[in-house]
């Protein structure tokens, strides 16, 4: 419905045991948007996009996509419904071949639409393509977050998550990691996105988020947020 966000986060909690990683966290992602949740090291960020997915399970609070409760759905389910995530470290089976690992993403698609995701897939990755028969294992970083992302994005997801898609890539490739994220975005999947680089996280994001010890400790428009002097101090070097 208008005026419902795509997705809205519920002062969600999340433990390990007796670690709090997430600590009631209210947020939303509106439809069409770039959202960037910065953060440093070990503040929460992976955990809270996990939780999104249903994996660690909230210990509190609320997740809704599209308006419905999705908190206790099974992973498989809310990916089903149209959430895709491209995982921290990007996790491409390094034994499979590209096109094999684009078909792992595609699991619960017809025959047809696993071709029509490829192609997609191929049209936005072209590196991809040219090397559709090669083992994502002897893959470069960067070769391998764009299968990352491919295969998140063969199941036509309206929400993707990112994961620190640019951690320990070239400058070249995250300029181009980043330029992908827009073009993604461009056709109508709406983007969260979580990551250290918060300097460029913050340049192409229309609102984002500031997460330290596993609270949302600031929120504002991306360009705000570049401004602002705190920001600024912790997290794009003063
Ligand atoms: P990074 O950028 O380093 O990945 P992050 O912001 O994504 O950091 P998390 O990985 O979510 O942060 O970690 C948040 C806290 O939860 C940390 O203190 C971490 O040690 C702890 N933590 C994360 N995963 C687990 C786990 N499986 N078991 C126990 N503690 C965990």
């Amino acid at each position: 419905a208008a005026g419902t966000p795509m997705l809205r986060v519920q002062e969600l909690s999340t433990h390990y045991g007796a670690i709090c990683a997430v600590n009631q966290v209210s947020l939303h992602v509106n439809q069409g948007e770039i959202v960037s949740l910065i953060g440093s090291n070990g503040a929460g960020k992976t955990s809270l996009l996990m939780t999104i997915c249903g994996a660690p399970r909230a210990s509190g609070g609320q997740v809704f996509f599209e308006g419905e409760d999705i908190t206790q759905a099974p992973t498989h389910l809310i990916m089903r419904r149209g959430i895709a995530v491209s995982p921290e470290g990007r996790r491409v089976f390094p034994a499979l071949t590209v096109i094999e690992n684009l078909k792992m993403g595609g699991f619960f698609l017809t025959g047809d639409e696993i071709d029509a995701g490829m192609e997609h897939v191929f049209e936005l990755f072209p590196r991809l393509r040219d090397r559709a028969h090669q083992r994502a294992g002897t893959m470069s970083g960067g070769e391998q977050q764009m299968l990352a992302i491919g295969r998140a994005l063969m199941g036509r997801p309206r929400l993707l998550l990112l994961d620190e898609p640019t951690l320990g890539l070239a400058p070249l490739i995250i300029a181009q990691i980043f330029e992908i994220i827009e073009t993604i975005r461009g056709e109508g999947v709406t983007v969260f996105l979580v990551e250290q680089n918060a300097n460029r996280a913050l340049q192409i994001a229309d609102r984002g988020y500031v997460l330290e010890n596993g609270r949302v400790v600031l929120e504002d428009t991306g360009a705000a947020l570049l401004a602002n002097a705190d920001v600024r101090k912790a997290y794009l070097g003063g």
